[in-house]
């Protein structure tokens, strides 16, 4: 075939999409001096959504992982030629809600060096005199923010890919993906097939933009995003009518209680926000996304009646928007995701990389999103906790097109909400369903959404047992019930029954499952049939990786139970581990299980006259019972340290199992519970929750854990770790670390603070001496140790009760570094 673009046969690396999101990783991949990158654009470069976006760049985001991606950004921006104007941006809090956000954020952007001011309606207006002060009560001001022109930045960006030897193909569409799917669960792409030809490659990245989840099915992949229709509005120029201006250049303007943001333009404003009657565009019939071929470089129609709550609002805040002329309503299409956060990561099929999704802040996003990708690409992983952004999160109920869009609708129309600690979305509820749903739902549960499940939080129905005046001050007893404390005690105190069938259940089966789970896991799990391991899987940084507990049912078969939103990731994990042969088989088991946990000092009471079988059984055993008519697979295991079981039988007995507990526990006084009690009681005996109080950026050793590492080696991540022959040599390819475990320099701590009402909630700032000295990573409140609870890392030489504290909401709340666990030190009522 006559090939007019002179395509090259093969390269290391192909890109698909010439946005800003495909240039800045061709740029990072040529910084880490990979030379092989072939980027290929349809039509011109920017010509997606890049080119009509507004520019801003703003740092501040929901993670801190995320936050330090765009102050990457803004670092590599400040060396380019894009147009980088440093500006400043300015946040405005207009109810007490807000007010508190505020407040929480700036606290919070302390823990990792984010310059966030707090400052007064009147300092705001100083800083931006257009704006009107009604109703403003406060603000944040971030003085390195700014905007920047988009097309310039993607050139910089590309130019200095090109510098480091990519090379660049525009009106080069991309018409194919080639898959090699022979060996089951082991699928890779082989190259790309293009208008003018094919190139093999081992690496192909999907960036795409709004054509992501369109690319992605060349490849059978899944990228769960819906493309929306966005405005914003250009004024005339008019600003040298306003006197008395002392700065070169507005700050950005944010006003999340109005739905608006602004920034300057020459001598005008840009102003668009998000609305609350969105628009997506481009569905089929089926609600799938089907662009225009020929979308390159066009905007759609202006929508003014979508835009009109937006006008209006901008007027209320900036009263000169009334008289000045608007010279253009831009409406661009824009790919959202169902969580409004980035879709990055390797999909299911080895070496297709996904880089889209970007939710109207790629701009602001792109330089840090280039350094993650092509990191990952380059390293085969991550190096930071990205958690919040992988593609992994999305399960299989992302593949609906209908389900998929009804979550990114709901997402965006309340894109600047407040999201308080414990909020629930709404939209496609209830989706997955536990066996014993029914039951939850007549007994009057509180349900919370997870992963699609519904999950019980609490049964309102307990509220009247429990104490009103234990409601926690400001956002931690928003979404909270007295329910909560009355199930924690009867656990701690007769029995609990947790529904928690929504726990993602993998088996690893076959002669080579024992060989694959010792070399991943850094506990021995290759013990004897019927044992339950607790251990973790680490990266090669030695960073927790995956947390949970593994279960040798039969020789060649082990059981996993990880979070209900971890599978999918915990799963992709492990078979990107897995030998490509048939001597490991790893799938996905969740529906299969019902689960039951029964806890509490009455449980074996309950559980005993149900069964014929022994209950002698030891902690962390499992053994198969008949529980009254319904076959379970009972697991000798606690979440909330006390004596009792994990009860999983197959989903079609489920709601049976639950109603005879139930019924067996009556005279015991048993109690259903839900999750917001099980928080509690864990945090009392110290049980981590990965994604919270341990990530891939930390050690066991850091999250003390310790006691799970096998000192011998041999698994992913030892010689990070400094254990085993592997650190000894310093040969295995990982960063290697002799001589043994090192001391870490931070360590996971247990603080109770001394006002029991003041509960965090995550993120809040520690301190020391009046020195910042670590995170929340988690808190909530121990009903039976009667105090308020928050775990951190903190420098290792920190000792115990040491006196910290904690910024809750703009209060420093005193407390001390505690032993932990609070609650039965000894373990004594669990075994
Ligand atoms: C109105 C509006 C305002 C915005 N304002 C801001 C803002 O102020 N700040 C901010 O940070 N962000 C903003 N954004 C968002 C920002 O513009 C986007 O997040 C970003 O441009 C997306 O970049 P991308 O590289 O992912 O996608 P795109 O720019 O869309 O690039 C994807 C590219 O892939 C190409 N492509 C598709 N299919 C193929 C194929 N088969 N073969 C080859 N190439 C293909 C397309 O032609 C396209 O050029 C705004 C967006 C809109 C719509």
């Amino acid at each position: 075939m006559a090939r007019p673009r002179e395509l090259p046969d093969r390269a290391r690396v192909v890109i698909i999409g010439g946005g800003v999101g495909g240039a800045s990783i061709a740029y990072h991949l040529a910084k880490l001096g990979e030379r092989d990158v072939v980027l290929l654009e349809r039509s011109e470069l920017t010509s997606g959504s890049t080119f009509h976006s507004a520019g801003l760049v703003g740092q501040l985001r929901s993670s801190v992982s995320l936050t330090r991606m765009m102050m990457d950004s803004v670092g590599l921006y400040q060396t380019l030629d894009c147009g980088w104007v440093g500006c400043g941006g300015i946040r405005l809090a207009c109810t007490p809600e807000r007010e508190q956000e505020v407040l929480r954020q700036v606290a919070w952007a302390k823990t990792f060096g984010l310059a966030l001011e707090l400052i007064s309606a009147q300092q705001a207006r100083e800083l931006f005199p257009l704006m009107s002060t009604d109703g403003v009560r406060c603000a944040s001001y971030l003085p390195s923010d700014g905007y920047l022109d988009p097309s310039l930045l993607t050139g910089a960006l590309a130019e200095g890919a090109r510098v480091g030897g990519a090379r660049i193909f525009t009106h080069t569409r991309v018409t194919g993906i080639d898959v090699d799917d022979s060996v089951p669960g082991h699928a890779r792409v082989r190259g790309v097939q293009t208008e003018w030809g094919p190139i093999e490659a081992e690496v192909i990245v999907n960036a795409g933009g709004m054509f992501a989840a369109e690319i992605g099915r060349l490849a059978g992949v899944r990228v769960p995003i819906v493309p929306f229709a966005h405005e914003y509005l250009v004024t005339q120029p008019f600003r040298e009518l306003v006197a008395g201006e002392q700065r070169a250049h507005l700050p950005t303007l944010r006003d999340p209680d109005l739905l608006i943001y602004f920034r300057e333009e020459g001598g005008g404003l840009v102003m668009g926000g998000y609305e609350r009657h969105c628009a997506p565009w481009a569905l089929d019939e089926h609600l799938r996304d089907a662009i225009p071929s020929d979308f390159n470089g066009r905007l759609l129609e202006e929508d003014w009646p979508r835009f009109e709550e937006i006008a209006a609002n901008s007027r209320k805040r900036v009263p000169v928007m009334d008289e000045i002329t608007v010279t253009r309503l831009i409406n661009g299409p824009e790919a959202f995701t169902p969580d409004n956060e980035f879709c990055l990561g390797e999909s299911e099929v080895r070496g297709l990389f996904v880089a889209a999704g970007f939710c109207a802040h790629g701009l602001a996003g792109a330089g840090g999103i280039g350094r993650v990708m092509a990191e990952w690409i380059c390293e085969g992983e991550p190096t930071m906790d990205v958690w919040e952004m992988d593609i992994r999160r999305f399960g299989a109920h992302f593949r609906s097109p209908a389900y998929t869009l009804k979550r990114a609708r709901e997402v965006y129309e309340t894109y600047y909400d407040i999201r308080y600690p414990g909020h629930e979305r709404q939209a496609g509820r209830p989706l997955r369903t536990s066996s014993a749903y029914p039951w939850h739902s007549e007994h009057g549960a509180a349900f919370g959404e997870k992963s699609g499940w519904e999950r019980v939080n609490w049964y309102e129905a307990n509220a009247p047992a429990g104490d009103e005046s234990l409601r926690p001050r400001g956002w931690a007893g928003m979404h909270w019930s007295p329910a909560i404390g009355a199930e924690h005690r009867a656990t701690r105190e007769r029995a609990g029954l947790f529904d928690e069938s929504s726990f993602s259940k993998l088996e690893i089966a076959g002669p080579g499952a024992a060989e694959l789970l010792q070399a991943l896991c850094d506990n021995n799990v290759a013990r004897e049939v019927g044992a339950i391991t607790y251990t973790q899987m680490l990266n090669r940084r030695g960073g927790i990786e995956c947390d949970f507990t593994v279960t040798r049912v039969e020789e060649d078969l082990f059981s996993i139970v990880t979070g209900t939103a971890f599978g999918n990731h915990d799963l992709s994990w492990i078979r990107r581990h897995a030998p490509a042969d048939a001597s490991v088989r790893c799938y996905d088991v969740t529906a299969r299980w019902a689960c039951f946990a029964l806890w509490g000092p009455r449980a074996r009471d309950i559980l005993a006259p149900l069964t014929d079988d022994p209950l002698d059984f030891a902690y962390m055993h499992m053994r198969e019972l008949a529980v009254g008519d319904v076959p379970v697979r009972a697991l000798r295991v606690t979440f909330v340290g006390e004596l009792g079981w994990e009860l999983y039988c197959p989903t079609e007995y489920g709601a049976g199992l639950w109603r005879t507990l139930w019924q067996a526990g009556r005279e015991h006084d048993l109690v259903a519970g839900g999750y917001s009690a099980i928080d509690s009681l864990r945090l009392e005996k110290g049980y981590r929750v990965w994604a919270a109080d341990i990530t891939p950026d930390e050690t066991p050793y850091e999250a003390g854990l310790g006691f799970c590492v096998r000192k011998d080696g041999g698994f992913v991540g030892a010689s990070a770790l400094g254990v085993g022959a592997a650190a000894e040599l310093g040969g295995d390819g990982e960063a290697g670390r002799a001589g043994g475990p090192p001391t870490p320099a931070k360590r996971l701590r247990c603080l109770v603070l001394a006002d029991p009402r003041s509960v965090a909630l995550g993120n809040e700032p520690v301190r020391i001496d009046g020195q910042i000295v670590g995170r929340v990573t988690s808190g909530g409140y121990g009903y039976t140790v009667e105090r308020s609870i928050a775990y951190a890392y903190l420098p290792t030489e920190v000792e115990l009760g040491a006196a910290v504290e904690v910024d809750i909401f703009g209060e420093w709340v005193t407390g001390e570094v505690a032993r932990e666990p609070l609650f039965d030190p000894k373990g004594e009522r669990i075994r």
